[in-house]
């Protein structure tokens, strides 16, 4: 029999109950990774993804936390930490939008999504790190955007955010390099989720036209890079941003 990739290690997920979080749990569970994944609310949908995962006979726990409290972070961390034994892979993937023109953002808006998707970030790794330190390993992978790359009209809190992200990613990578701990960040572009089918039809079906490969991108499509990331297949990848996005180029 082969090894699976991540056979008995322990990944978090930030915001996994549905989406492309839970992907990546469904992904990491059948390569043999115990799943600690967190969301807002310990409800029905967090509730369904958590017994799918055990039904694959991984460990698997659901956690409510939000991942943009700070202190919050510390004590989930901890708990994770001491019911999972170790955290070997950290998936930063919380994240919310609040799209509007610059002209009519509040500062709700802008701090919102600058709090839940970039402090997030800083929150959850620094949370893992010493973890990480102690064990020489550890793979951290973080849920930017092709909108953080490039940027796009209406979405700059956002995009901000996601450019954040970036910098971020790249300077752990370096930070931490010499302790075995790899940094990495995926750029999705039009993903097929919950996030996405906010969008009215007719601006789907123009963004659609505009990709390469003339379709969205499936959760498990960024599912399977993240996979890669977090598993020895990228021992020696680490700063890096991979864009999954049929060649959209926004
Ligand atoms: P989604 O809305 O389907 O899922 C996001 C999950 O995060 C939800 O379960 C939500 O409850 C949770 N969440 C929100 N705020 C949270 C908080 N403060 N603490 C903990 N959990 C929280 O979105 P998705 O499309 O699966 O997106 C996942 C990630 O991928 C996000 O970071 C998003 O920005 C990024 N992304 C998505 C796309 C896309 O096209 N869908 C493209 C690029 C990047």
């Amino acid at each position: 029999m082969t090894m699976r990739l991540l056979e008995g290690k322990t990944a978090i997920i930030t915001g996994a109950s549905r989406g492309i979080g839970k992907a990546i749990a469904i992904k990491f569970a059948e390569e043999g990774c115990n799943i600690a994944f967190t969301d807002l609310f310990y409800d029905d949908i967090a509730k369904a993804t958590e017994a799918e995962l055990l039904a694959m006979g991984v460990k698997a726990k659901a956690y409510s936390s939000d991942a943009s409290k700070f202190e919050e972070t510390q004590v989930i961390v901890n708990q994770i930490t001491a019911d999972f034994g170790s955290v070997d892979i950290l998936i930063n993937n919380a994240g919310i939008t609040k799209d509007t023109l610059l002209m009519r953002m509040t500062e709700e808006q802008w701090d919102a999504v600058i709090t839940v998707n970039l402090k997030s970030v800083f929150n959850f790794t620094k949370a893992v790190q010493a973890g990480m330190l102690k064990q020489r390993s550890g793979s951290i992978v973080n849920m930017s955007s092709v909108v953080g790359v490039s940027g796009n009209g209406g979405q700059s809190n956002y995009s901000a955010s996601k450019a954040g992200i970036i910098g971020f990613t790249k300077s752990i990578a370096k930070e931490l390099g010499s302790r075995g701990i790899r940094s990495n960040a995926i750029a999705p572009g039009f993903i097929i989720t919950e996030m996405t089918a906010k969008i009215p039809e007719e601006a789907r079906k123009q963004w659609e036209a505009n990709i390469p490969m003339k379709r969205g991108g499936l959760p498990e499509e960024v599912a399977k890079v993240a996979l890669f990331l977090a598993s020895d297949l990228a021992s020696y990848v680490s700063g890096q941003v991979i864009n999954v996005c049929g060649a959209m180029n926004t």
